[in-house]
């Protein structure tokens, strides 16, 4: 048995496409020791995770993908091992939900000004979880074959600079380190190599920043081993994932063959990261536990 863990995996909570029993399932099947839930802005889909970890005798992390925003780019922060009961934790992700509600009746607005039979009802029906995004927009425009794919609307209508785009509530990387820390859990700066921004390191660190993702999907091995050489620097932990967000990419047909299923977006993710397409050994979970545990 291989003892690896994937650390960054998304379910319907979110903008992914499979269930967390669905996922859960899945570490099984691949033999994983361990895996983390980590929704964008929830973490709705943790319980029912560790309630199907039980029935599979796999390890569930709970976890968590913070949406930021810095110098006009998008990062993102993992938390892990949070106290999910911690009350002003879940009040600001009760914020964040109300936000990502009022920013979808402002895409679906413009949407609908530039022609397109949307509504924000068929979007939340799509998105099924509560983190509803971008995502689900596309997923609607893909039904109405207003796109062929999730990243044709996000390059032709919801990329920054396009015409339906809105940004999202104003949240910064520093907010979100802080955030997690004081609802006791490790943050870590998610797909450095995607973000660009090396630069914010030494200040989140200073905030509490305990970890970089140095292993994710389509890294080189010169990144892998410079984002390890930073954690040296900065005594953090090297963590890694695969961003999963469901099954492969869907063909138009594919679509079309399965639209009135229950399963009808199971395969419509644009980000076609493959489950466990990389891992990390147990010893980095346990490293996350062990700071939890000693209260970090
Ligand atoms: P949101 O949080 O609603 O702004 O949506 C951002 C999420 O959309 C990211 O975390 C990715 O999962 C996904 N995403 C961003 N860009 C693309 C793209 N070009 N194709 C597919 N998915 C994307
Ligand atoms: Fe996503
Ligand atoms: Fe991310
Ligand atoms: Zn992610």
């Amino acid at each position: 048995m291989r003892l690896a863990c994937d650390l960054h995996i998304h379910t319907c909570a979110s903008d992914g496409t499979d269930t967390p029993f669905m996922v859960v399932n899945k570490a099984k099947i691949a033999g994983l020791k361990a895996i983390a839930i980590t929704d964008h802005d929830t973490v709705a889909g943790v319980a029912p995770a560790l309630k199907a970890a039980q029935v599979f005798s796999l390890e569930v992390l709970p976890g968590i993908e913070l949406s930021t925003e810095e110098k006009n780019k998008e990062v993102h922060i993992l938390g892990y091992l949070i106290n999910l009961k911690h009350k002003e934790f879940l009040a600001q992700l009760e914020l964040f939900q109300k936000e990502r509600k009022k920013r979808l009746v402002k895409i679906v607005d413009k949407l609908r000004s530039l022609g397109f039979s949307v509504t924000v009802a068929r979007v939340e029906a799509l998105a099924k979880g509560e983190s509803v995004g971008r995502p689900h927009v596309a997923r609607a425009l893909m039904e109405i074959k207003a796109v062929k794919s999730v990243s044709e609307a996000f390059e032709k209508y919801l990329d920054p600079g396009r015409p339906a785009y809105v940004p999202r509530f104003k949240y910064t990387p520093v907010d979100a380190v802080r955030l997690i820390r004081l609802a006791q859990g490790i943050p870590v700066m998610a797909h450095p190599g995607l973000t660009g921004l090396d630069e914010l390191i030494p200040d989140l660190v200073k905030e509490g920043l305990q970890g970089l993702e140095a292993v994710y999907p389509g890294y080189s091995p010169q990144m892998v081993a410079h984002y390890c050489n930073l954690c040296r620097t900065y005594k953090l932990i090297p963590t890694g994932g695969s961003d999963y967000h469901g099954p492969e990419k869907a063909n138009e047909e594919d679509f079309l063959e399965v639209r009135d299923s229950r399963f009808e977006v199971r395969s419509l993710n644009g980000l076609d990261h493959k489950f466990a397409e990389v891992t990390v050994p147990y010893s980095t979970a346990q490293a996350l536990k062990d700071l939890a545990r000693a209260g970090n």
